[in-house]
């Protein structure tokens, strides 16, 4: 067992505390990693909002899935990955054995043990356990901070773009909320299948920023935007918004035979759709959930490749999440954030 200072969330809803922590030895099948750093997304905030699960016995709980570092120890039994390998973290605590995780879809596991981060303590402190499995190998020599962005927020949008739109060359995508911790990578991974990309965004910095990473930059503020580059309309639309709005102008923005792609939701939040408009235009609604362990892999080699470059608006330090949680929650925050414990900020 080992100290160490760190954050620990003691109610649903709070903000996380700056404590000591005992972490204990790896048990059979786990690894100890160095934390050297944790991306901090909304996800983050949901998850410490109780909203992939609220149970009490979970508390305390140490936040945090967007994990980077190395292995510092293996309990019985791991054979990979060995001390000393960078990897980083798997979120969803699949079983690694069942009919969907040997096929490469772990995110659909039915034997779902829930997230780490959320039913295992993650990497809001210097030192975690993680089941081996969800240590995935990370390679090259990208920094701390950079790789943060791999095991989410591209992982998800190689998700998205590559298995649920199998997207290519010349199709016209549109992403909204594209200057947010995943859409500022989705409009790039997107790019990278061959799409055409537009961003939609709210202020003319994220408009910048959209721009800068080579999408065409649309404002939506009231989203009554209107797709005039596409000629009115995408062959794909990216929503990472969720709400009511947004998915209406969605369907209503697709080409014949347009895909809507939904991953961002909300307990009880649901919008109308009429069939008709499905079947005259043959449009789809398709849902993506997280990414499999290879697509992890696959995106580290697009970060590390230079094709998708890593977007962390802010970087803080040991005792400074909140300033990062402030600003996303205000809806300021451009790209992810990060907090390192080790090496360059
Ligand atoms: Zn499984």
């Amino acid at each position: 067992m080992t100290v160490v200072d760190g954050y620990r969330l003691h109610a649903w809803g709070e903000e996380p505390r700056w404590e000591a922590i005992e972490v204990r030895d790896p048990g059979p099948g786990e690894v100890l990693v160095e934390v050297e750093a944790c991306g901090i997304g909304l996800t983050v905030l949901n998850c410490m909002n109780g909203d992939l699960d609220d149970s009490p016995e979970l508390l305390p709980l140490t936040p945090g899935h967007e994990v980077v570092g190395r292995v510092a120890d293996t309990g019985e039994g791991v054979v990979s990955p060995q001390v000393g390998d960078r990897v980083m973290a798997y979120f969803y605590l699949s079983c690694f054995r069942c009919r969907w995780c040997l096929s490469g879809n772990e995110s659909r596991c039915d034997r779902r043990a829930g997230w780490y981060g959320v039913h295992r303590d993650g990497g809001y402190a210097p030192l975690t356990i993680m089941p081996a499995g969800n240590a995935v190998p990370l390679e090259g020599d990208l920094s701390a901070t950079e790789a943060t962005v791999i095991p989410d927020a591209v992982a998800t949008s190689v998700h998205v773009c590559k298995r649920r739109l199998r997207l290519g060359t010349g199709d016209l995508v549109a992403v909204i909320g594209a200057a947010g911790g995943v859409g500022a990578h989705m409009i790039q991974v997107a790019a990278a299948c061959g799409a055409r990309v537009a961003g939609l965004e709210r202020t003319d910095e994220k408009l910048g920023l959209v721009s800068r990473l080579g999408a065409i930059p649309v404002d939506s503020s009231d989203l009554s935007a209107e797709l005039d580059e596409f000629d009115g309309g995408a062959d794909a639309i990216v929503d990472l918004v969720g709400t009511r709005q947004s998915l209406t102008w969605s369907i209503e923005h697709l080409r014949a035979g347009g895909r809507l792609v939904v991953l961002t939701t909300f307990r009880g939040r649901t919008f109308e759709v009429d069939p008709r408009t499905l079947v005259f235009h043959e449009s789809s609604i398709v849902g993506s959930r997280y990414a499999s362990r290879s697509e992890l892999i696959e995106a580290s080699a697009l970060v590390s490749s230079g094709r998708v470059e890593a977007v962390v608006g802010e970087t803080v330090g040991p005792g400074e999440v909140g300033a990062v949680h402030g600003a996303l929650r205000a809806g300021e925050l451009l790209g992810r954030g990060a907090l390192v414990w080790r090496g360059e900020r």
